[in-house]
């Protein structure tokens, strides 16, 4: 019985040089196949053209090179470009290039479906299939890295995790593919144009924090009281929000790097006095920011973006208070490319 061929992506620099040291062949073979496939992304043995046939014949029996396939690209009318994103076994996932007037933005996901049950998003209705390989998260990046420079002649700037998935619920995957991103061998940027989004999972954001990653951090909140916030985000029951205050003032404490809480005004969910007074008390907690996000509703259901007047009361409060907000609009709407509409609509996952 013949057994299943290892993604050789799956592998790291050392582990290819062992191969070849027990092979009986120079681990330097190991750093030329590294490039290739990870400098010069070699999509298969053949394009490793000073590699002798006999080895590139020895890695084929031993390997595969699993890469996502972009297999259908939406572009929206203000520029947002979607990507479904084919993986080895056929899954899809989506991720987003978001352009702007100085930066291109690529919105990456981390699993297949979501782990979480977020009430408002449209990935929550597609269950938790898997969790993405490392390479699969790279390659997102690149591919919207290669559309960048061809649609807007500049490569990609920034880096967040908001796509389809919970990325701390994935999270050796994730620090590994940003690990990628960040190394010279990979994309060599910066991870402070990282930022990972987490619906807030307190034990997970203190492992971050004893990590010591350099990326930015970032938390759905949507609601700074409990019994609210648990209406939106069922699983948030479970972690209280004493329990995310501490783990954030831990995270702070460690690393020194404010936090962004991401906010949604739904009407008649948290668009009241007392959810206004809450946010600014728990925004008090540890150096923060807020990102206003303007809501797509996904359906007739009770999640309505709320009037302005209530999102005007929230930007008073919290500039009254001396905390930075920040009206993040929508983009993509046109295409379901927009925060929580990921949903693979185009395809039968
Ligand atoms: S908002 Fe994020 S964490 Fe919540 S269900 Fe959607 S993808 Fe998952």
């Amino acid at each position: 019985m013949q057994t299943e061929k290892k993604d050789i992506r799956a592998l790291t620099k050392e582990q290819l040089r062992d191969f070849f040291v027990a092979q009986g062949d120079k681990a330097f073979r190991g750093n030329q196949v590294y490039e290739w496939l990870w400098n010069k992304g070699a999509h298969s043995f053949e394009d490793m053209t000073n590699i002798a046939k006999v080895t590139r014949n020895l890695l084929e029996e031993h390997f595969v090179i699993n890469h996502i396939k972009v297999d259908q690209m939406q572009r929206s009318a203000d520029g947002t470009v979607k990507n479904a994103v084919r993986l080895h076994d056929d899954l899809v996932v989506e991720s987003v290039l978001i352009p702007t007037e100085t930066r291109t933005t690529a919105c990456v996901s981390s699993q297949v479906g979501c782990s979480l049950d977020c009430n408002f998003c449209a990935t929550a209705r597609l269950k938790r299939m898997r969790n993405l390989n490392p390479d699969e998260i790279y390659d997102q990046v690149v591919a919207i890295d290669n559309e960048s420079r061809l649609y807007y002649d500049r490569p990609l700037s920034n880096i967040v995790f908001m796509g389809m998935g919970e990325p701390l619920m994935n999270y050796n995957n994730v620090l590994k593919a940003i690990d990628k991103i960040t190394s010279p061998e990979g994309l060599g940027m910066s991870p402070k144009r990282i930022t990972v989004s987490t619906s807030g999972v307190p034990k997970m954001i203190k492992k971050l924090a004893d990590d010591e990653v350099k990326f930015k951090l970032a938390v759905s909140l949507h609601s700074a009281i409990d019994e609210v916030r648990s209406g939106i985000m069922p699983f948030s029951a479970k972690f209280p929000l004493k329990d995310l205050r501490e783990s954030l003032e831990y995270w702070y404490s460690k690393t020194k790097s404010r936090i962004t809480y991401e906010y949604v005004v739904w009407k008649g969910i948290n668009d009241r006095k007392e959810d206004i007074d809450a946010l600014v008390k728990f925004c008090k907690y540890v150096p923060s920011k807020v990102n206003l996000i303007e809501y797509n509703p996904i359906d007739d259901g009770e999640f309505q973006q709320a009037n302005p007047e209530a999102i005007d009361n929230y930007i008073k409060a919290l500039e009254q208070n001396g905390i930075v907000v920040v009206v993040r609009r929508s983009r993509g709407k046109d295409i379901d490319a927009a925060c929580g509409q990921l949903a693979n609509k185009n395809e039968a996952v």
